[in-house]
């Protein structure tokens, strides 16, 4: 579904992502983590070309990435993505927020998209605040209605950068819930994540990263209990 070969990404003098090889396959879920500035950011972002990467290729569900124009506003319809801030439009109401993509990049009849992101926002949990504003909403309620809105355009890849780390500890789980509900519904998904226990559950497979490469991968299982590089162990003893 996602295929990244030999990439490599410089932000000015600064090689932030060396010799990157990925393939995610279709349902797959892959848990990025690594120390601060280790490139996991620059990973996703690179994903759906909000970062565009020097070297190397970039392959969504068999195509190359789109540089620009129509082609890339389906690219970012096609590869969802959730970040630690939850970036909904403030003036919209929170249903607004999730049928306006549909609408506008999908041509969906606003009737439609209503239904559509009414159904969404009940599998989120968070159906009955559909008229409010997001400022009205808990930190954990915005967020799940941001994953709403990215699964309002039906995306085939689901990218989640740290989206728990804004949100106070009880409300973390709920939207942890969320995404292990969409992983086990068989959504493919790359997700950057310090919360080890949503790694277990709901991991096909651990990505740690250091200073810009892929280290070490392997199943949850595996990389946590017998993690095979120093800087990994190094990593895990400070965490876990
Ligand atoms: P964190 O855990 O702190 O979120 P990260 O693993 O996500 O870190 P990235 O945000 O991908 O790391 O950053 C990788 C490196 O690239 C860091 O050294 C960072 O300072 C640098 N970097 C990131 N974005 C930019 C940018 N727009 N311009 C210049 N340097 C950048
Ligand atoms: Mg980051």
């Amino acid at each position: 579904m996602v295929a990244m070969h030999g990439v490599q990404k410089w932000f000015g003098d600064l090689h932030v992502l060396k010799d990157i090889e990925l393939e995610v396959a279709p349902g797959e879920v892959v848990v990025v983590i690594g120390p601060s500035g280790s490139g996991k950011s620059t990973l996703c972002r690179a994903i759906n070309r909000l970062e565009v990467v020097q070297e190397g290729t970039i392959v969504v569900d068999g195509e190359p990435l789109p540089a620009e124009g129509k082609d890339l506003a389906q690219l970012r319809a096609d590869v969802g993505m959730v970040f630690q801030s939850f970036n909904l439009f403030a003036h919209k109401t929170v249903l607004e927020n999730v049928t306006l993509g549909p609408i506008k990049v999908r041509g969906l009849k606003k009737a439609d998209a209503d239904k559509r992101g009414m159904e969404l926002l009940a599998r989120v949990g968070v159906e009955s605040q559909a008229g409010k504003l997001p400022a009205q909403l808990s930190g954990g309620q915005q967020q799940r209605v941001a994953i709403a809105r990215s699964l309002a355009m039906d995306p085939k890849v689901m990218l989640f950068d740290e989206p728990t780390s804004a949100l106070d500890p009880e409300m973390i789980k709920e939207v942890l819930d969320t995404m292990v509900d969409l992983a086990k519904g068989g959504m493919t998904m790359v997700v950057v994540t310090h919360e080890m226990g949503f790694a277990r559950t709901a991991a096909d497979r651990v990505l740690f990263m250091a200073d810009g490469r892929i280290v070490e991968q392997n199943t949850p299982e595996a990389f946590f209990t017998n993690p095979q590089t120093p800087r990994a162990q190094d990593f895990l003893a400070k965490i876990l």
